[in-house]
């Protein structure tokens, strides 16, 4: 029977002045009855404009359909023929804006939790896996995947899949990407990234880790040593600073590191060897979600004032509604309208606090969105022993410069074709934010299924 509830099926979460002290996962996840009783709110419309609105074309009617009857491993192998990573994007897909977004339930009331449901399936299909999948030994094309992130992993396992020997070569001591680095525990478990790894170990894909192409090798010396076409999937790690005075005194961070020292060295271990520095007062500069993770992060590191610092306001805060509403709970300090002009120096070289100055919304920008217009004579400093930057990251250039014929745009991009993923140098591919910049854990994975695709393409057309 359908339900015809307005407002979808709450999923419990752990109490915001507990999880704030804590890297332990957030949002608990549906029972078996919650999961059955939220996807008997799916109309099963035969258009499936929630299908339409995910990058990878989950089917989500169908898979919605056997969620509702009670069959969960069926549901779970719907979903996980378009979408190789569910159990993640289930946690962090932008729901709102895609599959979620398109549901006709949200038109008069609460769209279906679909991205709920997709992780209650990956999570029962983990819980209940009796054999993981079997050893296997690949004869196919040897093939070359640069980055262990969202993109390469799709790749490599839609190239494992039709029989290539896939070696995937990561910079740090870790697979996964921004999913083990960058992401929070609290809102991504690492064990979940771990178990998808093993799932590719297991289905013959091979892992160098602690191997930087364009350092320990070349794309070219890859060619040399037999691989017959290589794939980038570098991501755009290379953060941006705002260039103010005072960046350089110790205490100042950009997201990425700091989220690198908490999540990957898991600085907030007791005995972890990564150092950190834990201030009673931080600021996070930024207001899109690496901004919000950062923010929790410090809070959990023990802060007791951890401020946002965004130059526009609420609206137009790049951030996801549900990653805004967390870090409120959680006890973050929100200064919208609010510009860092500096940052000042202790006299021993430590961070002591921000300028600021207040701000006021202007015209619209070339993207739509108001210009922020700094108010004279309204700059005041905050007191805090730490700064975090998340103003925005690059591709690191590594790669371009150290390939013949690769190139990049202005913003340091990788060049591709119409088909998004063919670069200008013969045999090799790209995907994922090397092509796009910081985009979307979901555009990352569709971009190496696309990227798959035309390595077995290519490797066909010129045997
Ligand atoms: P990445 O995940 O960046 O992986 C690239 C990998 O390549 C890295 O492991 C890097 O070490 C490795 N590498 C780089 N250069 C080399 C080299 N020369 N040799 C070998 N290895 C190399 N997206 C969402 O959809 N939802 C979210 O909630 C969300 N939250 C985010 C939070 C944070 C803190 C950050 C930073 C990003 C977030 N994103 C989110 C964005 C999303 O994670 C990225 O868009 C996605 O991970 C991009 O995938 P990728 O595979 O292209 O690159
Ligand atoms: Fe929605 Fe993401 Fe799942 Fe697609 S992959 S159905 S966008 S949660
Ligand atoms: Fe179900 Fe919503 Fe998709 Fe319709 S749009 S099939 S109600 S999830």
């Amino acid at each position: 029977m359908k339900n015809m509830s307005p407002t979808r099926t709450p999923m419990k979460e752990a109490a915001p002045d507990i999880r704030n002290k804590n890297f332990s996962e957030v949002a608990l996840g549906y029972t078996a009855e919650e999961a059955m009783t939220e996807a008997a709110r799916c109309l099963g419309c035969k258009n499936h404009p929630c299908t339409d609105g995910c990058p990878v074309s989950v089917r989500i009617p169908e898979f919605l359909c056997l969620v509702a009857e009670g069959k969960f491993a069926e549901a779970y192998a719907v979903i996980r023929s378009t979408n190789s990573l569910p159990a993640v994007c289930g946690r962090v897909c932008p729901q709102e804006t895609q599959c979620e977004g398109k549901c006709v339930r949200g038109i008069k009331g609460e769209p279906v939790a679909i991205g709920r449901l997709e992780r209650f399936c990956a999570d029962f299909a983990r819980a209940n896996a009796t054999h993981g999948s079997l050893e296997t030994k690949q004869e196919g094309p040897r093939v070359a995947v640069i980055g262990s992130g969202p993109a390469g992993l799709a790749c490599a396992g839609d190239l494992a899949a039709a029989g290539c020997r896939v070696t995937v070569f990561e910079a740090l001591h870790a697979a996964g990407g921004v999913l083990v680095y960058g992401i929070p525990e609290f809102r991504l478990p690492k064990s979940i990234v771990a178990h998808e790894v093993d799932n590719l170990r297991r289905a013959g894909v091979e892992f160098s880790c602690d191997t930087v192409i364009g350092r320990s090798m070349t794309v070219d010396e890859l060619f040399a040593d037999g691989y017959r076409a290589v794939f980038i999937g570098s991501g755009a790690g290379l953060p941006q600073f705002m260039n103010i005075p005072g960046e350089g005194l110790c205490g100042v961070y950009s997201a990425n590191e700091y989220l690198t020292r908490v999540n990957l060295m898991k600085a907030y271990e007791e005995n972890a060897l990564t150092p950190i520095k834990r201030a009673r007062r931080v600021a996070v500069i930024g207001g899109g979600n690496v901004a919000m993770d950062a923010a929790r992060c410090a809070k959990r590191m023990g802060a007791e004032e951890v401020y946002i610092v965004y130059r526009r306001g609420e609206e137009e805060m790049p951030a996801r509604r549900e990653e805004i509403h967390h870090a409120k709970e959680e006890g973050i300090i929100f200064r919208l309208l609010t510009n860092p002009t500096a940052i000042l120096d202790d006299g021993r070289g430590n961070v002591a606090g921000i300028t600021v100055q207040k701000m006021e919304l202007g015209e619209p920008d070339a993207g739509g969105r108001r210009r922020p217009v700094a108010i004279p004579g309204s700059e005041e400093d905050i007191a805090v022993e730490a700064v975090i930057e998340a103003v925005g990251t690059r591709p690191n250039p590594l790669l371009r410069m150290t390939t013949e014929g690769l190139t990049a745009n202005r913003w340091g991009c990788i060049v591709v074709g119409e088909d998004g993923v063919t670069t200008e140098k013969d045999g090799v591919f790209a995907g994922g934010d090397a092509v796009t910049g910081a985009a979307t854990v979901i555009l990352a994975m569709g971009a190496g299924k696309a990227g798959a695709a035309a390595i077995l393409d290519y490797i066909k057309n010129n045997p």
